[in-house]
């Protein structure tokens, strides 16, 4: 695609339609998963940067994906479900909220619709009546398959090489399938045990495959050909080819007019993944002090496109640069003036190009060396981060929140340690807690935090 804003032309040029792959909820999203979510949120606010409204669905999957590659193994819900005594639809709840916090906490825009996949069985059992009606479908032992040999161009968007093309070897062939690349839309249930979630169909009890439900969703909600998808460099091969697959068989029309998918954040052993057991939580940010905004700022160091190699010391180098940004705007003032107009349009230039997102840091630091009037920078600033989505506006100086009682005792404790009365500062230090301050001494002095 064209990768310069001013090209975009949407259907309806008063809505952007904008789908993005959302979770599978059966564990908490890594920070991996979440640059893909960071990237979707730049590109919506980019949209509404330029004028135009945007109507996004994601999608939460909580059932069908399964633990193998080939439609095969467990669901991945089940067992976790299996794995902590819980019922399936509990794990998807609980997973569902945490993800759902994980993107408030980043500042990410909540989508128009939130789409999830056992809401709408209906839908799904509606598009696969249609593929069948349409001979797209034959049935095997455990479901309903979807026959890639009956398109044309199965694999457009991978630009997959179908011919020589076999299944994985590290999973197990499904010889019932007519092709390798043949994918399940409907999975029935085991003969030898029930499902949590499972229901009725035309072709027996059981339960979607993992693709069917965005053609479903998006189709409903944001029409047959969407402005934009979005979603990870590892959806290219299987799951959005698969998405492709279904849609334009029914529809016979684009899937899509513009895709977009972000790089991997990559730890020194490769891919952030679940399976790999190398993958790293806001969570596991927050427990080292480390402000989940950070890992936003970090994101948007490197181009979408571009891989991120992470490592704790580079994100300790970005949390640093965070903290030295955040007091530079503080320091500011509280006055908001006008923006620059020569600094907005350069930060535009970059921002248009493909969201060039390290450039246009670049320049928002360059607002700080710049001869305008403090007030101007904070307001160009805060204009800026109406992509960035840092929260400049609502940042204060955190020493003003400080209530005057607890400012008090924590300057009558700075004296009493001058004497060295260590009894009488632990006092007030007890007594500051009570007010629900934390005191902290180190080699640079004095810190307050709020308990
Ligand atoms: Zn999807």
């Amino acid at each position: 695609m064209s990768r310069e804003l001013e090209e975009f032309k949407p259907q309806n040029e008063n809505e952007v339609t904008f789908y993005s792959c959302g979770p599978t909820v059966y564990d908490f999203a890594h920070i991996g998963n979440l640059r893909s979510y960071i990237f979707a949120d730049i590109l919506q606010r980019t949209l509404k940067f330029n004028g135009y409204n945007v109507k996004r669905v994601i999608n939460i999957t909580d059932v069908g994906h399964l633990t193998g590659d080939q439609d095969a193994g467990e669901d991945k819900i089940e067992k976790t479900a299996r794995l902590e005594s819980k019922t399936a639809w509990e794990i998807a709840e609980f997973y569902t909220k945490a993800f759902k916090e994980d993107l408030e906490k980043l500042n990410i825009i909540e989508p128009t619709i939130w789409a999830k996949a056992t809401d709408h069985i209906e839908e799904q059992i509606d598009l696969i009546k249609k593929l069948e009606e349409k001979g797209f479908t034959y049935k095997i032992s455990d479901g309903i398959y979807f026959d890639t040999s009956k398109i044309e161009k199965y694999g457009k968007l991978a630009r997959l090489n179908l011919e020589g093309q076999e299944e994985g070897s590290r999973v197990e062939v499904n010889k019932e399938k007519k092709n390798p690349t043949d994918f399940a839309l409907w999975k029935f249930s085991p003969v030898d045990g029930q499902r949590q979630m499972e229901w009725e169909s035309p072709w027996g009890v059981g339960f979607p495959g993992w693709h069917v439900e965005c053609s479903a969703m998006s189709m409903k909600y944001l029409g047959d050909t969407l402005d934009i998808h979005t979603g990870g460099i590892d959806h290219i091969p299987v799951h959005h080819t698969n998405e492709i697959a279904q849609s334009e068989s029914v529809t016979g029309k684009s899937l899509a007019n513009y895709w977009l998918h972000n790089e991997f954040l990559i730890v020194s052993d490769g891919k952030m993944a679940k399976s790999k057991g190398n993958f790293i939580t806001l969570s596991a940010l927050e427990e080292k002090d480390i402000e989940p905004i950070v890992y936003r700022f970090y994101a948007l160091s490197a181009h979408y496109r571009s891989k991120l190699n992470f490592s704790w010391d580079s994100l300790e180098n970005i949390n640093q640069s965070w903290k030295k940004f955040k007091k530079k705007f503080i320091d500011l003032g509280e006055q908001t003036g006008q923006v620059n107009a020569e600094l907005l349009e350069k930060f535009t230039v970059d921002i248009n190009n493909d969201m060039a997102t390290p450039q246009a840091l670049a320049i928002a630091w360059e607002v700080f060396k710049t001869s305008v009037s403090d007030a101007d920078k904070r307001a160009t600033l805060i204009k800026f981060d109406e992509i960035f989505g840092l929260g400049l506006a609502k940042l204060k100086s955190e020493q003003t929140d400080i209530p005057e009682e607890v400012a008090k005792l924590v300057q009558e404790r700075e004296e009493v340690r001058k004497n060295k009365k260590w009894e009488k500062s632990d006092e007030l230090r007890d007594k500051i807690l009570e007010l629900g301050w934390l005191v902290e001494d180190d080699s640079l002095g004095t810190k307050l935090k709020k308990k």
